[in-house]
């Protein structure tokens, strides 16, 4: 175990409340270790009222910074005062981009005491992981627009598939499922989600490499849906995958799905990696701001611990990492503990967050 630099980015809304929820997860695995893992914590107060202050979401130089850290835990930004588009442009948009985090990694998998709206669905039953393409494709920042706001209003937006790109995270996919079926955790399975029979370029492009990268993992049981129907088997019989990889948009798409599918935002966390560890990868709950339970400390703070858990395990701290994972289970699975509203219970999140901690100690 070693010693790690962490930016602490709250930002917005419930942000605020269940990164704070996550810091006390961290904090016990660090004292449970005994003095083996080590984390120095900055707190970086990036987020809507600092563009309120300075007109912008970070400071100039804020990526720069950000570079100088091990990882970053990263809550939520939205604010009715902001655009959202700047918002989600100035900090989530540009760490993925300039910090080449171009895997973006977000696991399903259903816990014993997780609401799942999926009919006799047991714990363990599901458990996939969906692979996204995390800084080209359709979010890629390339379109333009003319004639605004009159009757010949013109807008073009493209996306962009680049082979460096489109090789890498489908690669990236199919090591996971290799280290997953090594693990014993997954079934050596991969499904790449496109659309090549109605986007003929640059899905047809994707397909095209998908076919030529499989042909190097014939270990590994590889096939392609659409991704209408992968929207419909995820509803229809989840527990067939292990691990999926789709291009930005379907990613962002299905993750949200996937997310619901096993028990909603208050438990889905989502990694944003640079696997090549260039620059720092960042560590963030599913969920955005959510101005409508904001400020009250209800929101369910699991998906943020569970974030922190990731981040553990990329830093190669496998076992804190399971040691929260196992505390969130222990905590999920006794009718007796502390639930949030989302999760049938009455508790704050803060004494959701007590409650790891404790369990942890
Ligand atoms: P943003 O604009 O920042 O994305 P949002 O409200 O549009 O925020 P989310 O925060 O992702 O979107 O979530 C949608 C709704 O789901 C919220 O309004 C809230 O009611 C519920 N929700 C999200 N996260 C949680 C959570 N951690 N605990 C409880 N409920 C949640």
């Amino acid at each position: 175990m070693g010693s790690h630099r962490i930016a602490v980015m709250p930002g917005d809304g419930i942000g605020k409340e269940t990164i704070r929820e996550a810091l006390k997860a961290l904090r016990a695995a660090e004292k449970l270790s005994k003095g083996a893992l080590k984390l120095e914590t900055t707190e970086l107060d990036w987020n809507s009222d600092y563009y309120v202050k300075h007109g912008r979401m970070m400071p100039e130089d804020g990526i720069q910074i950000l570079r100088g850290y091990d990882a970053i835990l990263f809550g939520a930004v939205g604010d009715a005062r902001v655009p959202e588009h700047v918002s989600v442009a100035q900090t989530i948009l540009a760490m993925r981009r300039g910090l080449d985090q171009w895997a973006n990694i977000r696991p399903a998998r259903l816990l014993a005491g997780a609401p799942c709206p999926l009919k006799d669905k047991q714990p363990g039953s599901i458990d996939f992981v969906v692979v996204r393409e995390n800084t080209e494709g359709e979010y890629a920042d390339v379109g333009g627009s003319i004639f605004a706001n009159t009757p010949n209003e013109v807008a073009v937006q493209s996306a962009v598939f680049t082979r460096r790109g489109t090789e890498r995270i489908l690669r990236y996919g199919f090591e996971m499922a290799r280290k997953r079926k090594k693990q014993g955790l997954g079934k050596g399975k991969l499904t790449s989600v496109s659309k090549h029979n109605a986007q003929r370029h640059s899905q047809v492009f994707w397909h095209k490499v998908f076919e030529e990268v499989r042909k190097d993992y014939p270990d590994i049981e590889s096939h392609f849906l659409y991704v209408d129907a992968a929207c419909m088997d995820m509803v229809r019989k989840p527990e067939t995958f292990d691990v999926l990889v789709a291009s930005n948009l379907f990613g962002d798409i299905l993750t949200d799905l996937a997310g619901v599918v096993v028990g909603g935002l208050g438990i889905a966390p989502s990694a944003n990696l640079n696997p090549d560890r260039a620059a720092p990868s960042m560590f963030e709950p599913v969920h955005g701001s959510a101005p409508d339970i904001a400020g009250k400390n209800i929101a369910n703070p699991l998906a943020a611990v569970m974030a922190g858990a990731m981040m553990l395990d990329f830093f190669g701290e496998v076992v804190p990492a399971k040691q929260i994972v196992k505390a969130v289970e222990s905590v999920l699975a006794d009718p007796q503990a502390p639930k949030t509203k989302d999760f049938g219970g009455k508790a704050l999140c803060s004494e959701v967050g007590d409650e790891i901690a404790a369990r942890l100690g």
